[in-house]
């Protein structure tokens, strides 16, 4: 089941020029009415259930319904998310509340340098179909491929 937005936990990210599930999302579906300040899914039917715009809302606005082997219908799923690590509450219907903390990073929130040691970008590569990085950036050369006769 799609992402939804409880509007009246959503402050519309404090008017900010986007707001954190808009950013997050990796499909472009989360938008602000601006006039109203809240924020909605604009496409549930293309919401894969990835749960990015779940985890950073910073008001726990957002929700979405937790995967039926382990939330049946009527229960919920919610993260509050730390520096390091994310703290699930799992209600089920029958009012049972289980809460557990999940690790989700070994290095400070910023010190990861995802481009380090990749060489500058440059248009040339738009014309090969080496992935960025490659073939230095491998460790080794590519496998051969072989198909079947
Ligand atoms: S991230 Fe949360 S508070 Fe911010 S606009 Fe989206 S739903 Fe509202
Ligand atoms: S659950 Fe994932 S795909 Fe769906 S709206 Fe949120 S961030 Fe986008």
């Amino acid at each position: 089941m799609p992402s939804w937005v409880n509007p009246e936990k959503c402050d519309g990210c404090k008017a900010l020029e986007r707001t954190a599930c808009e950013y997050i999302c990796p499909n472009d579906l989360m938008v602000l009415d601006r006039e109203a300040m809240k924020a909605y899914n604009r496409e549930p039917d293309m919401c894969w259930e990835c749960y990015s715009c779940v985890k950073m809302c910073p008001q726990q606005a957002i929700e979405c319904r937790g995967y039926l082997d382990y939330s049946p219908l009527g229960g919920s799923v919610i993260p509050l998310r730390g520096t390091d690590a994310i703290m699930w509450t799992v209600k089920y219907r029958n009012g049972k509340v289980l809460r557990f903390k999940f690790p989700i990073r070994t290095t400070p929130e910023g010190s990861i340098q995802p481009f380090e040691g990749f060489p500058e970008p440059n248009l040339d590569g738009l014309n090969t179909q080496l992935l960025a990085g490659e073939p230095d950036i491998l460790d080794g050369p590519l496998p051969e491929v072989k198909l079947k006769q």
